[in-house]
């Protein structure tokens, strides 16, 4: 659950105060120095008698918190917890919010949300990426460990360079009424949306479920669906778009040779100080998501009966 156990004591050790947190959040957010959000003004006054400082602009007395704008806005979880869910975050593996919660010392229900958050600050960097050159789209399907045939139809798009490798990913979830619901086959309509939302390219290539898969795009498939049942026990459908934008994320940095943890700390942070948040009533309302296969056969036992009964015959 933590890969270097001795990193992050030191780490905590550098964030322990909310002075030492403020200010590095300071540089993140106006690494120019201070821009008025109303004005643009660049002079301000710091109120310090509040819990986070406080700059009130000295043009038009506009108040601005230090985390407003960001992921953190309306939290009041201390700045120190934040950074040290967000160094958790930007490790190699990730982290579960169950592991998160013992490590920051806050409940599940707070772990929880600080790390779809930040996923979603991670998120908006992989919704506005697009993916250059010659494309390839490819099929694969996402089972959670328990109802691994209980799959989720899915889309992994790759920039290909001249080596016949996946330089940039995305992977989408496709729509649900672009998926055929008794075959759960994506329909030309959702391989459309797809290239229309990853690409402005004109070489794309589409390979269905059958067909033979790149050595680098095959290996996206395995580890991005081990990562998501080994750390998390499997992602149902609501959620499970935040989670592939996480993988994407730290998969592309990884493919272009930033793999230590400062440096994907350091892109995650500045994510988080640069994009909105995203309210709780917003995170967890419905979404138009495919249904578990179980909903159709009447029962989830049904269905495991069903599939027990596949796997042992
Ligand atoms: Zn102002």
């Amino acid at each position: 659950m933590l890969d270097d156990a001795a990193a992050f004591e030191e780490f905590k050790k550098r964030f322990s105060s909310e002075q030492a947190c403020a200010e590095a959040l300071f540089l993140a957010r106006w690494p120019t120095g201070f821009r008025c959000p109303q004005c643009g003004h660049s002079r301000c006054y710091e109120i310090r008698t509040r819990r986070l400082p406080l700059y009130e602009c000295s043009s038009c007395r506009r108040q601005t918190s230090i985390i407003a704008g960001t992921i953190l806005e309306g939290s009041s979880t201390s700045l120190s917890r934040w950074f040290q869910a967000i160094y958790l975050l930007s490790q190699p593996a990730g982290i579960s919010s169950v592991d998160l919660c013992h490590l920051i010392g806050v409940t599940y229900k707070t772990a929880w949300l600080m790390s779809h958050k930040i996923r979603h600050a991670m998120s908006a960097e992989i919704e506005s990426l697009v993916l250059a050159g010659t494309l390839r789209i490819e099929h694969f399907e996402y089972g959670s460990v328990y109802y691994p045939d209980a799959c989720h139809p899915l889309l992994l798009a790759g920039a290909i360079n001249e080596q016949n490798e996946a330089e940039q990913i995305r992977i989408v979830q496709p729509s649900p009424e672009h998926i055929d619901d008794a075959s759960r086959r994506i329909l030309k309509e959702g391989w459309r949306a797809c290239q229309q939302a990853c690409t402005i390219g004109e070489n794309v290539t589409y390979i269905q479920k059958a067909a033979r898969s790149l050595p680098s795009m095959h290996a996206h498939k395995i580890r991005s669906r081990r990562w998501l049942n080994r750390t998390f026990c499997g992602i149902r459908a609501k959620h499970l778009q935040a989670y592939l934008n996480e993988y994407c994320f730290r998969a592309n940095r990884i493919s272009r040779g930033v793999c230590d943890i400062d440096s994907l700390f350091c892109r995650v942070f500045a994510q988080c100080a640069a994009v909105q948040t995203i309210p709780y009533p917003v995170l967890t309302r419905d979404k138009p998501v495919l249904q578990p296969p179980w909903r159709k056969l009447s029962s989830k036992a049904k269905w495991r009966g069903r599939w027990l009964t596949l796997r042992s015959a």
